[in-house]
């Protein structure tokens, strides 16, 4: 704790960048233990396929379930999880955990075709692949009920090696999905060389597109897009009637947001997996859109 000596440079010294850093220093400690402490959970939210209802898979969301602070949300352990070297272990650990997951639901005669599992860039690194393959080996779970999201951000970089590290996933029977596709800085020419399954639909497109004509645009050029490359789509972030209509009448049926669902723990996970969970919500929807 700094004297106060009256030296100008304490002129600029604010109690609140001080509380900062003590916040920072604290969770960077307890950030430490939290894996060992089984602080880690993850929520899952699930990607209703509108015309059947069914959902067709879940997205794995870490949350760290603090013993003071509660429940924490990514964006504020992750980045610092990258900074300290954690997110390699702390990556693998959501994959497993995801995968466990699925099997125990299996155990259990339910079914989730697919959990999908968010890739930091530096987790991504030479060894994953073998990393992944050893963790659904040890699980037991058939390789395609993982899906592994990766931004556009994390592929584009050394293309030639990413190409080959996607196709390796691939072979060993994982999906691979583009997160908060639009965001990035892919090119075109390049999305068709990599060996994709799918493309997720940023929500600041499902946001703009009832509101902006030039996002509007965009969202249809990704559909048209995805359709001519063969990739699966996901709209993320969908809430309101117009955002469901808009994307549903562009071809992306798949949607994953509050509208259905926020992301949720395991067990409460469990009967959103009814086959006719969403149906009558789908039906009603479509009624007041007069469709
Ligand atoms: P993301 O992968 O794009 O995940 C979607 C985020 O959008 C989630 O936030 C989800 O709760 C939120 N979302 C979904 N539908 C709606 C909606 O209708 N409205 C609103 N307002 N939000 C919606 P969350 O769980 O806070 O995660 C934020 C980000 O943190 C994720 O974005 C992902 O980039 C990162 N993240 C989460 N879990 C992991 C992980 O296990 N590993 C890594 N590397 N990153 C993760
Ligand atoms: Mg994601
Ligand atoms: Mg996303
Ligand atoms: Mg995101």
């Amino acid at each position: 704790r700094a004297k106060s000596t009256g030296k100008s440079s304490h002129l600029f010294y604010d109690v609140s960048m001080e509380d900062e850093g003590l916040d920072r220093l604290t969770l960077e400690n307890d950030l430490r233990k939290a894996m060992d402490n089984n602080e880690l959970v993850l929520f899952y939210q699930p990607q209703v396929d509108t015309h059947s209802g069914k959902v067709v898979g879940a997205e794995a969301l870490l949350r760290w379930q603090h013993p003071e602070q509660g429940l924490i949300p990514p964006f504020r352990f992750i980045p610092l999880a990258e900074e300290m070297g954690l997110i390699g272990e702390m990556g693998d650990w959501v994959i497993r955990e995801a995968c466990r997951q699925v099997k125990a639901f299996e155990d259990r005669g339910i079914h989730l075709p697919k959990v999908a599992v968010n890739v930091s860039a530096l987790q991504f690194t030479p060894s994953f692949t073998r990393r992944v393959k050893a963790m659904l080996d040890e699980i037991g779970v058939d390789p395609s009920v993982l899906e592994l999201e990766l931004t556009e951000g994390v592929v584009m970089g050394d293309t030639s090696a990413s190409i080959k590290a996607l196709a390796e996933l691939r072979d060993l029977g994982v999906s691979l999905s583009i997160d908060d596709f639009g965001t990035g800085y892919s090119s075109l020419s390049y999305l068709s060389r990599f060996p994709l399954d799918e493309l997720k639909i940023d929500r600041s497109f499902v946001i703009g597109a009832t509101s902006s004509p030039e996002d509007a645009s965009l969202v249809r050029a990704i559909v048209a897009m995805a359709k001519g490359l063969g990739l699966k789509l996901v709209a993320e972030g969908v809430e309101t009637d117009q955002q469901y209509a808009f994307m549903t009448d562009e071809g992306a049926h798949v949607i994953q947001g509050y509208m259905f669902s926020k992301p949720v723990s395991a067990e409460e996970l469990e009967p959103l997996l009814a086959p006719w969970h969403f149906l009558e919500q789908i039906k009603q929807l479509e009624t007041r859109l007069q469709r």
